[in-house]
């Protein structure tokens, strides 16, 4: 029989956090006995903060970052150019390139990648939303900031295929993203390059 060291309670939060990145079954037991040993200075406000992220938490209906505002505070801001879009696979990537100061213009968050083995086809992610904001606004052009990944690479041919119909400019990050990079783990100094150094596609 498994003995039993923990109530039900605090063994559901060690399994919850445990389903967290980055963090196992022992860090996740290690960080539940922290937040318990620090109940006023990390459980309580940590535990309102959830609460509040669920209530107000939603998807930018235009670029699909994830805010408390839609359309959210990036899509709002008058100072950034409007004229180009940024298009990347995830929201973490997105955060990536605004940790790094990299761009100044809008972005587009795909949801995902095109895959023929995990069945996820064009209709699957925002590709049919990208090209509507394309093709109306006053876009110029279209940079494809997707991961070095085969996946990312065919995703990206597709989208440029399309936006080409359209007349639209497209340009894909340069040097600095290593084969089989993702581009949430590349320090900011790499990253900012890679934007520069984009080149039309
Ligand atoms: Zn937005």
């Amino acid at each position: 029989m498994v003995r039993r060291t923990t109530g039900p309670e605090i063994e559901r939060l060690i399994q919850l956090l445990a389903k967290l990145p980055g963090l196992g079954p022992r860090s996740a037991r290690r960080a539940a006995l922290h937040l318990i040993k620090n109940r006023e200075k990390l459980l309580l406000p940590l535990s309102s903060a959830i609460d509040e992220a669920r209530d107000k938490v939603s998807v930018c209906s235009s670029c699909g970052n994830a805010d408390t505002v839609d359309p959210c505070t990036l899509c709002a801001d008058p100072r950034r150019d409007r004229g180009v879009i940024c298009v990347v696979e995830d929201v973490g990537d997105l955060w990536a390139l605004e940790r790094a100061g990299a761009w100044n213009g809008l972005y587009h968050v795909l949801g995902g990648t095109l895959s023929a083995i995990e069945g996820v086809r064009p209709e699957d992610l925002s590709i049919g939303r990208l090209i509507d904001r394309s093709a109306a606004g006053a876009v110029r052009e279209v940079v494809l900031a997707v991961n070095a990944t085969v996946e990312g690479q065919t995703t990206a041919h597709y989208i440029i295929d399309r936006l080409k119909g359209l007349g639209i400019a497209t340009s894909r990050l340069a040097h600095g993203v290593p084969v089989g990079g993702e581009l949430d783990y590349l320090d900011e100094g790499t990253l900012t390059q890679a934007m520069k150094a984009r080149r039309p596609s």
